[in-house]
């Protein structure tokens, strides 16, 4: 049996971001993450969007406590802090995985390439709804996920990627400059350099 045609309201961004969000929520693709999450967090933001930002996945202290990704912890502070200073309007945030992967000890680790993978549709979908002309990829893994294994990953100097129509942009993570690997005063510069954009 084929579904009903959608009706204009419910082709609306803000709708199918609303569908969308239900069917991520019920994601049960990655049995560790199904364990150790308390909550998926699907991306949040304004859609359609001028630029997506794409961290790695949500953190213990951050989305896993609050459902929204960036938000409640130190990365997500700076993430939407830089976003103010540089008047970035119309941003939508949202990771490479929607669920926390922990290590064995509770800890924060990185998603696996499978876990990376089983959530590709889901990305994709959002930025079907969001069709951002930006997408900021936060950090290394970000980048060679979405911009593929061959450009490297130079947020200083690096160019942005042209892909399907949209620019995806390196990077540093929040929490890199965070950990002072990197100064604040020039990753202002990068977030100002992306509003020119
Ligand atoms: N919070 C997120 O939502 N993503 C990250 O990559 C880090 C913290």
């Amino acid at each position: 049996m084929s579904a009903a045609p959608r009706t204009a309201a419910e082709n609306r961004p803000e709708i199918a971001l609303s569908r969308l969000r239900s069917s991520i929520q019920a994601c049960t693709r990655c049995e560790a993450l199904v364990r150790c999450r308390s909550r998926v967090v699907p991306g949040d933001g304004s859609v359609p969007a001028n630029v997506v930002f794409v961290g790695i996945a949500p953190g213990r202290l951050g989305g896993d406590r609050t459902g929204i990704p960036f938000s409640g912890d130190r990365s997500g502070q700076l993430l939407r802090r830089m976003i103010e200073c540089a008047s970035l309007e119309r941003v939508f945030i949202t990771n490479l995985v929607r669920c926390n992967p922990r290590d064995a000890a509770g800890r924060n680790r990185d998603p696996s390439a499978a876990e990376i993978a089983h959530c590709r549709d889901h990305l994709r979908a959002e930025f079907a709804i969001a069709r951002p002309r930006i997408v900021a990829c936060l950090g290394r893994l970000a980048w060679k996920e979405l911009a593929g294994r061959a450009a490297p990953f130079l947020p200083r100097r690096g160019k942005p990627a042209e892909i399907d129509g949209m620019l995806f942009f390196p990077m540093y993570h929040p929490a890199f400059v965070n950990r002072g690997a990197y100064p604040l005063r020039l990753y202002r510069k990068d977030f100002a350099r992306l509003a020119r954009l």
